[in-house]
């Protein structure tokens, strides 16, 4: 198997954007994921997998923002998302292998009908409005809802994902960014404003998304394990998640 990139690997967590909109404030990875990883290194088996769903309304750049992390491409010309279904971006965190499995709609949300299996077993859910357009945030909370259908919410990780940021002035920007700020607060998601143009905040956020489905994904193991003693795990193997038999997800 080929090394990860160098440029994937994650030996701490890194921060929110905002201390205000953020999932935890911690310094650091739990100690208790340090140490269970320290241990097992020489005996990882296979990917630890996440998967991640990315959903929002039409054109406020979802596929943009999956292009601009996993391939650096970012391409100003619209084309509607047709059956592409996920991405696979690996990364190593504290020494373990451990991979995102990026989830981009089929131009499904078009119709706003997009299949159950696309929700199903989701560790992070990424609902994405474009910041300068203020209804396309009024739609982020029924995205959520509708993919919380699909999920348990005591062991989803939510991302409040405003785009597009190179569009508007800091006036506007600080103007949006109240009310996201205050939706992220009360659904309980972490905000990050990006733009799969310039870059900026693209990679900072992944990472995040990375480290914290990671941690995770290592706390339930450790309690699935019976016991948070980190003497009792050997191995972090595979996730929670059924692997997908139907890689396309079919709009009802
Ligand atoms: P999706 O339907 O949500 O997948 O949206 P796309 O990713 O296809 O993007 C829709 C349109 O917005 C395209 O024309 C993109 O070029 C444009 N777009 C996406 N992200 C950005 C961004 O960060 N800045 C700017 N200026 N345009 C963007
Ligand atoms: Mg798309």
């Amino acid at each position: 198997m080929l090394p990860v990139k160098q440029d994937r690997i994650i030996t701490h967590l890194p921060k929110a954007f905002s201390p205000n909109a953020a999932l935890d404030t911690k310094d650091g990875f739990h100690k208790q994921v340090t140490a269970a990883c320290q241990e097992q290194k020489t005996s990882t088996e296979g990917l630890n997998i996440a998967k991640v769903i990315v959903v929002g309304d039409v054109a406020v750049g979802k596929t943009c923002l999956i292009s601009r992390f996993c391939k650096n491409a970012f391409d100003k010309n619209y084309k509607a998302t047709i059956g592409v279904d996920f991405e696979m971006e690996r990364f190593e965190v504290l020494g373990v292998p451990f991979s995102l499995q990026l989830w981009d709609t089929a131009g499904q949300e078009r119709f706003k009908c997009i299949a159950s299996t696309y929700y199903r077993g989701a560790q992070a859910i990424i609902v994405v409005f474009d910041l300068s357009n203020v209804g396309s945030l009024v739609h982020a909370r029924q995205w959520l809802e509708d993919a919380m259908v699909e999920n348990d919410p005591s062991s989803v990780l939510l991302f409040l994902v405003g785009t597009k940021k190179d569009l508007s002035s800091p006036e506007q920007l600080a103007h949006i960014e109240q009310e996201a700020v205050r939706l992220s607060e009360e659904i309980k998601a972490e905000y990050w404003p990006v733009s799969a143009k310039s870059g900026d905040g693209i990679r900072d956020l992944f990472f995040r998304v990375a480290s914290l489905t990671f941690e995770a994904n290592v706390l339930s193991e450790l309690e699935r394990n019976g016991s948070r003693n980190v003497g009792d795990i050997i191995r972090i193997t595979g996730s929670t998640e059924e692997k997908p038999t139907n890689r396309k997800a079919n709009c009802c």
